[in-house]
């Protein structure tokens, strides 16, 4: 029987009242693991009165205490590893290893998050008159929402909450409803670390849910991570109420090879960085673009290696590639490689008719892979999000930058070379917000930020870093001066320094 899953509000678990619910699945298997409920306006409204409760006593907290709280927390994530990740892969798909390594690249927020005393220290000058003091100090909004995608069902959420939290926030993360367990964990490892109830909430849901937070007067800034049609609704929808948002869609990155880069060490990158995680990761690369003649040497390569990919369930960390999260996006997988074909690329590697023993009814497919394929493509413009590889041919270096410039998306990019200039060229001119040098997934540090241009993100402040405390505070300049007993009147010009 399929487990029933709750909300997590006001630091309990809490049923759903809506009647609706969505099925949660096991995709190396096909079978539903559990029933999410789907939150309606009423149960998201009760999450917002549980969080706005408790945001004055945890705005108020000092900085030292939510970043012990902090600690703590992380300390808690390391000794639950193994369980988050298995239920990461057991709803996701993923392999065991990739969920764990995703799962840390969460765990670096919360490590990040725990610097917050420094982080929040604001800026103070002296005498910006005479006997004028000046300072200013960035204070927490209230209630903040999270909306997220199924791929990282722990890193993205944590690229929110615990920088909200830390900022003295109180929260309400709604995550996907294709893999909604992991978030109802860190929920209850954040009770055990300490945090307050009501301060971290989780309501499970789908639009009606999200709407709910869109429309609520209450809540004052909503960061979202998934596609990009979503991304652009929530940016507009939310701008359009008032609200702060920054909205990161999807992507379509590509990975440029030079003539003279090690080629061996090129095609590697690309197998991780294309067919990892079954290619549902918003960093894969998805086009590799194959300048003058490393094109040939490099599908020489490829090739093999992607007939070679193991693939299975991803309990089995022998694995490359687990399946893909549902039946349903397995279709539309299929579907976009039935396209290429269609509009005339080469399909070097077809997975579609991929099948496992004993995982028959799993979400499973091969690795693809199609070379020539052309700007004015389908399977060029648009996201596949799945383990698609396209090769695109390109005469020239400064071809290779005109074509990505030219793409909807500019989450990431990389160029592999040996050549300095042409890296910094490259660096310099292409227009994408995250870049990698000889490095395939160019993912920023915690201590960084993380964010894509154009359609791959609606807003113009990135997630975690320097810019989440941004996002998550807004800025107060004091200006005081103490009376000295000297009276000079009323002034009525504009003050100016003298
Ligand atoms: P999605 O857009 O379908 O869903 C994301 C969230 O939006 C979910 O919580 C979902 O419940 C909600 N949602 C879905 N449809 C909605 C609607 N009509 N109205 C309101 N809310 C809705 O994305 P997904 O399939 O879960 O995730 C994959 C996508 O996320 C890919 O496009 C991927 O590139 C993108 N992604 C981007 C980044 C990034 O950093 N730019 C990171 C991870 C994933």
């Amino acid at each position: 029987m399929p487990k029933d899953l709750t909300h997590w509000i006001s630091g309990k678990h809490f049923e759903g009242t809506s009647g609706r619910s969505g099925d949660v699945y096991n995709p190396a298997t096909g079978e539903v693991g559990s029933r999410v409920p789907l939150a309606s306006k009423a149960e998201l409204d009760t999450a917002v009165e549980a969080a706005k409760a408790a945001f004055p006593d945890w705005a108020a907290t000092p900085p030292l205490t939510r970043a012990r709280i902090m600690f703590k927390y992380k300390g808690l994530i390391e000794d639950n590893a193994d369980e988050l990740a298995a239920i990461i892969t057991a709803e996701h798909g993923k392999v065991l290893s990739d969920a764990h390594g995703s799962l840390t690249r969460g765990l670096e927020v919360v490590e990040y998050a725990c610097g917050i005393p420094e982080l929040l220290k604001g800026e103070y000058t002296e005498q910006v008159g005479r006997g004028i003091d000046a300072w200013t100090t960035r204070q927490p909004l209230g209630v903040c929402a999270g909306i997220t995608p199924f791929n990282f069902p722990a890193m993205v959420p944590m690229w929110m909450f615990p920088m909200a939290i830390a900022c003295g926030n109180t929260f309400i993360l709604k995550p996907s409803e294709k893999d909604p367990s992991c978030a109802l964990h860190l929920a209850e490892l954040a009770k055990e670390a300490g945090l307050p109830d009501g301060v971290l909430n989780v309501v499970n849901g789908d639009k009606e849910a999200v709407d709910a937070i869109l429309d609520h007067p209450d809540i004052p800034a909503i960061s979202f991570v998934g596609s990009t049609p979503i991304a652009q609704y929530i940016y507009s929808t939310g701008a359009a109420n008032g609200k702060r948002v920054q909205a990161l869609g999807g992507a379509k990155n590509h990975m440029v090879v030079m003539p003279d880069a090690d080629l061996d060490q090129a095609a590697d990158a690309l197998m991780g960085a294309a067919y990892g995680s079954a290619g549902e990761r918003c960093m894969a690369i998805s086009v590799a673009v194959a300048v003058g003649d490393a094109g040939d040497r490099l599908m020489d390569l490829l090739k093999p290696k992607v007939e070679a990919l193991k693939i299975g369930p991803g309990t089995d960390n022998d694995m490359d590639m687990g399946p893909l999260v549902t039946g349903d996006h397995l279709n539309k997988v299929k579907g976009y490689v039935d396209i290429g074909v269609e509009e005339g690329a080469d399909l070097v590697v077809d997975g579609r008719d991929y099948s496992l023993q004993g995982y028959e009814e799993g979400f499973f497919i091969g690795g693809c892979l199609f070379d020539n394929v052309t700007t004015d493509m389908r399977i060029y413009k648009e996201e596949i999000f799945g383990p698609v590889l396209s090769v695109v041919r390109s005469p020239d270096f400064d071809n290779a930058v005109q074509i990505i410039n030219d793409h909807e998306f500019g989450n990431g990019v990389s160029i592999f070379t040996r050549d300095g200039d042409a890296a910094r060229e490259f660096t310099n001119r292409i227009e994408v917000g995250m870049v990698g040098v000889n490095v395939p997934i160019p993912v920023p540090m915690a201590f960084h930020s993380f964010g894509g241009w154009k359609s791959s993100l609606f807003g113009d402040i990135h997630m975690h870093g320097p810019e989440g405390v941004r996002f998550y505070t807004r800025q107060k300049a004091i200006t005081s001066r103490w009376p000295t007993g000297i009276r000079s009147g009323a002034e009525f010009t504009m003050p100016t320094m003298k």
